[in-house]
């Protein structure tokens, strides 16, 4: 019989972990991503207990880890005083471990893109640049993508994950637009030699205050932190990493925090200005021979760090629910009542975690209240759950 073909829109971390697991299991995999090249653009991501879980599964853990940073407490802490208000403070060194540790890891976002893109090709998984795709068709029990270079693919199977403003969900539900979160994200790096004397409270930190979070930890070894500003605003700003924003926006927008706050605001440079969109959660994620997964069925604000994870879980679970049937009518029903429920809690708890971290008075902060503390979310096993 001949493998099913998959066509893969997206070659982010959903997309290619999709990929991984689907050529594991000796299904005819291509990958299409508009961009010219994989290059080396992002910041620094959180890799939930989830996705570590499916990395052990497809046999990458290891490789992960020797790119992440251990972050075995995540420690909030007040605005101005750095008073302790959950967690635990971070004394990791932030060098890499082995990765059995059951705990939450933080990576450059392209060293584990680079790592997923080695394992797929180490697979025989083919991975196309500069295809962007513009439409797609069903004819009989074959789908076709049209890309903007003109070329085209034919599979028995796409799908969509290209991300926020996937393309595949603008032609199935064509007016649905992503939502802007009245949230800009300010990023930038400081290597470590700058940084020292700004980490005396540990590795990895979150102040919060009055609508507004800053998030820094070591990434790289421990050889660059990363520092993403969540700030609240009405005036919509774009999403993408082309945006600059001033040293000086950055610091208005902190005055007042922790000295370590600006401190390391004072060394920033190449700040990306990127405003925050999620998209509703739909009835369902696919029509006919195709589905939609990660950012584009269910991107999310960023507070409890889990957007990538569920990505990565969802790109697994498709997997396996592809695998178990061979209807794929059946398998999408399968993937979807497993992924629906979970992205729409961690969807709602995200917002959620936003609220309470970043209330008025840091000082009324009740720990008890925050969604990270939901264990059984975020310590949820996708490849033990049920399917
Ligand atoms: C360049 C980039 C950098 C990022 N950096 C960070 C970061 O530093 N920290 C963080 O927390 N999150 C970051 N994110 C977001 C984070 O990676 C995602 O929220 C999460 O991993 C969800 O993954 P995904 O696979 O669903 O989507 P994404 O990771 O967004 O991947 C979607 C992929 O689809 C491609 N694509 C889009 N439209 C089309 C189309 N029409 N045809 C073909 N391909 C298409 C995109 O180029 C991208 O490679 C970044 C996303 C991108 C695209």
């Amino acid at each position: 019989m001949r493998a099913m073909k998959v066509l893969i829109i997206g070659a982010g971390l959903g997309g290619l972990t999709a990929a991984i697991a689907l050529r594991q299991q000796g299904m005819d995999v291509q990958v299409h991503e508009a961009a010219g090249r994989l290059e080396e653009t992002g910041a620094g991501l959180t890799l939930g207990l989830g996705a570590q879980h499916v990395f052990r599964a497809l046999d990458l853990q290891g490789a992960v880890a020797d790119r992440a940073c251990p972050a075995g407490v995540l420690p909030f802490l007040h605005y101005k005083n750095a008073r302790l208000l959950m967690g635990d403070f971070d004394t990791g060194d932030g060098r890499a471990d082995d990765g059995t540790a059951d705990i939450v890891r933080h990576i450059y976002r392209a060293d584990l893109q680079q790592v997923l893109i080695a394992a797929l090709e180490r697979l025989g998984g083919r991975i196309f640049t500069g295809r962007k795709l513009v439409d797609f068709a069903e004819s009989g029990d074959r789908v076709t993508a049209k890309f903007a270079s003109g070329e085209t693919a034919t599979g028995d199977f796409l799908v969509g994950a290209d991300g926020v403003r996937s393309a595949v969900r603008a032609i199935l539900w064509p007016g649905d637009q992503p939502r802007f979160t009245d949230h800009v994200a300010y990023r930038f790096l400081v290597p470590m030699d700058a940084a020292r004397p700004f980490m005396a409270l540990g590795r990895s930190a979150i102040f919060i205050g009055p609508q507004r979070t800053f998030n820094r930890y070591t990434m790289c070894n421990g050889e660059v932190v990363n520092c993403a500003g969540l700030v609240e605003t009405k005036e919509p700003v774009p999403e993408g990493w082309s945006i600059g924003a001033t040293q000086a926006e950055l610091a208005q927008a902190f005055e007042g925090w922790h000295e370590d706050v600006r401190g390391l605001i004072g060394h920033a440079s190449n700040i990306i200005k990127w405003g925050l969109y999620d998209r509703k959660p739909l009835a369902s994620w696919s029509r006919g021979r195709t589905v939609l997964m990660g950012d584009a069925a269910h991107a999310m604000l960023p507070f409890l760090g889990m957007g990538a994870a569920m990505a990565i879980e969802d790109g697994y679970i498709l997997a396996r629910a592809l695998t178990l049937e061979s209807d794929t009518d059946l398998a999408i029903a399968r993937y979807e009542a497993a992924r629906q429920p979970r992205t729409e809690q961690v969807h709602a708890a995200s917002l959620v975690q936003g609220q309470v971290t970043q209330a008025i008075d840091p000082d009324l902060f009740k720990p008890a209240s925050a969604p990270m503390n939901n264990m059984e979310m975020m310590a949820f096993n996708p490849v033990i759950a049920p399917l």
